[in-house]
């Protein structure tokens, strides 16, 4: 599919050569799309029992899934192969996916095998086994041996009928397979983790030699795109709003949103007065003055913390912060509507943006078994549905990691450090020499922790009040400073003060004190699914420790928490 021409509406997999990933319910499936565009292959995630023969695009190739299933048990999922055999494309099953392979060409061969396999394994490869033509393009390059991780029970009894053995493992002596004269491999291992090192150069010969699919998925292109699809989108005249936090996702979003349509997009701040020190302030100064972006900061401080007064559960405090969010905003937003309904240049209200991205995506269509519902991906707040706008996503093709690191990239200059030899790079990786990126996005916000949408109230543990703020604010100054001035801010991914519900006994100038403890945390983690906590320098905990208790008022003692994720989570409550 030639993209020069192409309209320049056309959705990402009309535009860009696209594999498509059948998804299996693996807890790996997900890695096997970011893996490709992590080579700039463009890839999407459908549960395998979609219909494909009515997508609107064609894939370049397909790959099947791992999954917890076994082929041959009554209710194991199977693709709809008349449909699969039809398009022509080449087929690369991992795991369940070789087995659903075997399974179709010769169903007999699969069983429950007498050990399982889980870890790393060896695989050899076998070079010019058996008469298949495709048989050396999969692991080409490869060297004769190979690192692999396995999760599996299941294995092949014998090859099924017109396939060949491509790489065997002392413990799996089909490792690997291809049909004789087409391009369908499978591989029992998964190419997709990390703990397979050499996992995305399988995935890329896959995709490029045999699918022939081209790199060309840069994120130069795809944001070129998005912004002249939102334009089409939008029209001449219509407007969006959209909510924005001060965080990375909203920001670069509603500057994509400022880059394509300019004032008629209007970007909304609510001041649920649970923000960190001067935080409603300088997202004002960053959107307004540094990225042009028009903004209305409400404030509605009070109104956030009369409501929240006397409740202690944290679910409730949530729900109460969720439901006054939703009605402040749409209050503004009736505002803006009136105002814009007055100008005859400007058209309706109609579009509401949304910093979706793309895991919130894969949650919402990936394969969950025959018993467990699909869940609907949540939206902030729930507030498209109760605003009746249509909803505008230009970050939902992207992994957060992907929207930092372009944003970061979008500089002069930049070195890359510590890559593991042979991983891919990623945005830890990188460091920044100067201060602003090309598209203006000041360096501060693009390396800025993430900060939870019910703010401070979930640093406050338990009543939320004026003076535990004011301290649990303090504190948190007072880290985020020494956490900057020793170096750490860039190895740490979110750090913050809480207010613990109790308060213990002290001594200050002699004299007995009973006030608050604060518990300071910070975490290292990639994804935010499970992290480790970060392990404070000595003379760093002590100094940070010291000024708090000097000169935070209302604090006996500091503690530092030493829980990873699982069991605790990230924010405390
Ligand atoms: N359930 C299958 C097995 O145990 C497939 C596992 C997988 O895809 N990881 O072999």
């Amino acid at each position: 599919m030639e993209t020069n021409g192409e309209p320049i509406t056309a959705p990402p997999n009309e535009a860009f050569d696209t594999l498509l990933v059948l998804d299996f319910g693996s807890q790996y499936s997900h890695l096997i799309t970011r893996r490709l565009r992590d080579l700039q292959i463009y890839s999407e995630l459908l549960p395998c029992t979609a219909n494909i023969s009515e997508l609107p695009w064609k894939p370049k190739g397909i790959i099947l899934s791992g999954g917890p299933y076994s082929v041959y048990e009554k209710d194991a999922p199977h693709v709809n192969w008349a449909q699969l055999s039809s398009l022509g494309v080449p087929i690369l099953g991992i795991c369940y996916g070789l087995q659903e392979i075997a399974w179709h060409f010769d169903n007999s061969n699969v069983l429950a095998g007498e050990k399982r396999e889980y870890g790393h394994a060896r695989v050899k490869i076998e070079k010019h086994k058996g008469e298949a033509v495709h048989a050396d393009k999969l692991f080409n390059g490869l060297g004769n041996e190979m690192d692999v991780y396995m999760s599996h029970g299941d294995k092949l009894s014998h090859i099924p009928q017109s396939f060949s053995v491509i790489a065997d493992t002392p413990n799996a002596p089909l490792a690997a397979i291809v049909h004789n004269t087409k391009p369908i491999y499978g591989i029992q291992f998964h190419p997709e983790v990390t703990h397979t090192p050499k996992g995305t150069e399988l995935l890329r010969n896959f995709a490029v030699d045999i699918c022939e699919a081209r790199q060309h998925w840069t994120m130069d292109e795809f944001v070129g795109k998005e912004i002249a699809r939102i334009r089409a989108l939008v029209g001449e005249k219509g407007q969006v709003i959209g909510a924005v936090s001060g965080g990375v996702d909203s920001t670069v979003a509603a500057k994509l949103m400022n880059e394509a349509i300019g004032p008629r997009f209007h970007a909304i701040l609510v001041d649920n007065g649970l923000l960190r020190q001067d935080e409603a302030k300088t997202v004002h100064k960053t959107l307004t003055e540094d990225l042009g972006i028009r903004l209305t900061v409400v404030d509605a401080s009070q109104r956030f913390l009369d409501e929240l007064r006397g409740v202690t559960e944290p679910e409730k405090k949530r729900r109460i912060i969720g439901r006054n969010f939703i009605e402040v905003f749409q209050e503004e937003a009736k505002k803006i509507e009136e105002a814009a309904a007055s100008s005859p240049q400007a058209g309706e209200i109609e579009w509401l943006l949304q910093g979706t991205l793309y895991p919130d995506v894969i949650e919402s269509i990936s394969f969950k078994g025959p018993s467990a519902t699909i869940k609907t991906h949540h939206n902030v707040g729930g507030l498209p549905g109760i605003m009746h706008l249509k909803l505008i996503e230009p970050l939902r093709e992207l992994f957060k990691e992907q929207v930092i690191l372009h944003f970061r990239l979008r500089c002069r200059l930049y070195f890359i450090c510590n890559v593991p030899s042979g991983g891919p790079i990623n945005a830890r990786h990188v460091i920044l020499p100067n201060a602003r990126t090309k598209l203006g996005i000041p360096e501060r916000l693009v390396w800025r922790h993430p900060f939870p949408g019910p703010g401070l109230a979930i640093r406050v543990l338990g009543e939320v009040t004026e003076s535990q703020l004011a301290i649990a604010r303090h504190a948190d100054v007072i880290f985020q400073e020494e956490i900057v001035a020793g170096g750490f801010y860039r190895e740490i991914s979110q750090s913050f003060a809480a207010v613990l519900p109790v308060k213990a006994v002290g001594v200050a100038g002699d004299k007995r004190i009973w006030a608050q403890v604060i518990s300071l945390r910070a975490v290292q983690t990639t994804d935010f699914m499970t992290a480790d906590f970060w392990y404070p320098p000595k003379e760093f905990i002590k100094k940070v420790s010291l000024r708090i208790t000097n000169e935070v008022n209302g604090v006996s003692r500091v503690v530092f928490d030493l829980t990873s994720k699982p069991p605790g989570t990230i924010e405390m409550e």
